[in-house]
């Protein structure tokens, strides 16, 4: 009989709830990943970078385990195909794996938790990746919060010194399944391509996060963190990360706990997930929804320069600064009246660091629809914008060196003209 720890965005031997756990049990522990074909399908990029991302962390993560003696059972099927292999293949008694709060993953887990058990076996989750879960930040009457400031003053109260405590791995390796593992399916057998480009390092930089405050907004300088991606497939611990950032900087703590205010929002909220406005006045903006000035802005040729300079950004590295994406993300709102959806689902192809709840948080906010979102009537001047965050215009020539010149396109709307456009047809949808 054995355990299985299952991974999915929690791809590292350090720090790891569901897999200290699993090897303290008793039972002999075989990890597994499963290269899901139910989301993989669905990716149009047969290069998407993220899923190169997750192969090299696996295949990184079996060199170490098999050096131990054991090593991954991976899989490139559906969670429920790749289960009933195992449980024909082994006796089970629990599967071990860290929580996940998308909506899509709350399904999975149910599927499977409903199979184990139809098997005798038992799913068994835990808190990993965020340091409060969904349901553990209330207000005292039991309700969710909708608004950042008063549930990070909860989130913060709740803290206790074991809050960031880590969960040791490598010293249980002796309880690991002992096996010479199968061969991980090569990225090509799956249909995809490597690109070969480095992906932003994970080392946690403590300068850049003590001088965070100062530099963050400025997309010219490395001033953020770029450890998104990170965070999202879960090649850093959450919890050393916000030991680190209360420690050294209560700015860099604060995007920590946006990071989780959103992932609430989404669980309590989850038809925003779903495409729902969280304001439902919101639902009823007649967007213009123009084909071509979409393709402009995807592409970044609005002729607003610092527009283009993220988008083109965003094309090239699939990063993208989170000051820009603030610019982009309302200019095609609120400048083009083309439904944030739109921009959503561009975002989440390209983005490295995508994740559902951010961006999902992130498109509200800048449209205006989100729980604690921008005012509709404040409408981000591009010109203003470049003026106060890239004076020295590094960030617009690096990505648009040629945005004065004859080649560059005219705007593609009158800034006052949109701004007046915005304000009236909101207002008429918001009946203000
Ligand atoms: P840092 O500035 O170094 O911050 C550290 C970490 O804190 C980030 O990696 C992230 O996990 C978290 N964080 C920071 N800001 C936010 C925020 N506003 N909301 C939630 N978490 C935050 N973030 C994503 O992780 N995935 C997304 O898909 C995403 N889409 C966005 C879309 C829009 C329109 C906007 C306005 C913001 C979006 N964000 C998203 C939030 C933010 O822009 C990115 O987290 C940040 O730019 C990532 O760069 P970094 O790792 O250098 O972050």
């Amino acid at each position: 009989m054995i355990n299985i720890c299952w991974f999915r965005r929690d791809l590292r031997l350090t720090d790891n709830a569901a897999f200290s756990q699993a090897l303290q049990d008793g039972l002999p522990v075989l990890p597994v990943f499963i290269f899901d074909t139910s989301i993989l399908d669905k990716l149009g990029n047969k290069g998407d970078r993220r899923v190169e991302f997750i192969y090299l962390a696996i295949r990184e993560m079996q060199e170490a385990l098999t050096a131990e003696g054991g090593g991954f059972e991976v899989f490139y099927s559906t969670p429920e195909q790749a289960f009933k292999n195992l449980l024909k293949k082994y006796t089970i008694k629990s599967v071990f794996a860290n929580r996940d709060y998308e909506p899509y993953a709350r399904e999975r887990d149910k599927a499977i938790h409903t199979l184990l058990q139809e098997n005798g076996a038992e799913l068994r989750l835990f808190k990993d990746q965020v340091i409060f879960g969904p349901a553990e930040v209330l207000k005292d009457d039991g309700t969710p919060y909708t608004v950042f400031t008063p549930y990070s003053r909860k989130w913060k109260s709740l803290l206790t010194d074991t809050s960031f405590q880590s969960y040791p791995v490598s010293r249980h390796f002796s309880n690991l399944y002992q096996h010479t593992p199968p061969a991980i399916p090569t990225l090509e057998q799956m249909g995809f391509q490597a690109s070969g480009e480095r992906f932003p390092s994970s080392t946690i930089y403590s300068d850049l996060i003590k001088n965070y405050s100062l530099q963050r907004n400025y997309p010219a300088i490395e001033g953020t963190s770029r450890l998104g991606i990170h965070l999202r497939f879960g090649t850093i611990s959450t919890r050393k990360l916000a030991a680190k950032a209360k420690e050294l900087n209560e700015t860099y703590f604060n995007e920590l706990i946006w990071r989780e205010f959103y992932q609430a929002i989404l669980w309590h909220f989850p038809q925003v997930g779903r495409g729902s406005a969280f304001k439902p006045d919101y639902e009823n903006i007649e967007w213009r929804n123009n084909e071509a000035e979409f393709e402009r802005w995807c592409n970044g040729t609005t002729g607003y320069p610092i527009v283009d300079a993220g988008m083109r950004q965003l094309n090239n590295t699939g990063f993208m600064h989170n000051r820009v994406r603030m610019i982009t993300a309302s200019f095609l709102a609120k400048h083009l009246l083309i439904d944030w959806r739109w921009g959503e689902a561009y975002f989440a192809e390209k983005l490295l660091d995508f994740d559902l709840a951010a961006n999902n948080g992130g498109w509200q906010w800048a449209a205006g629809s989100g729980c604690d979102a921008a005012p509709y009537f404040r409408i981000f001047s591009p010109d203003r914008q470049t003026k106060n965050f890239d004076a020295d215009l590094a960030y617009t020539r690096k990505w648009v060196p040629e945005f004065e010149s004859e080649d560059y396109p005219a705007p593609i709307v009158d800034h006052d003209f949109a701004r007046q456009r915005c304000l009236e047809v909101y207002s008429r949808a918001l009946k203000k």
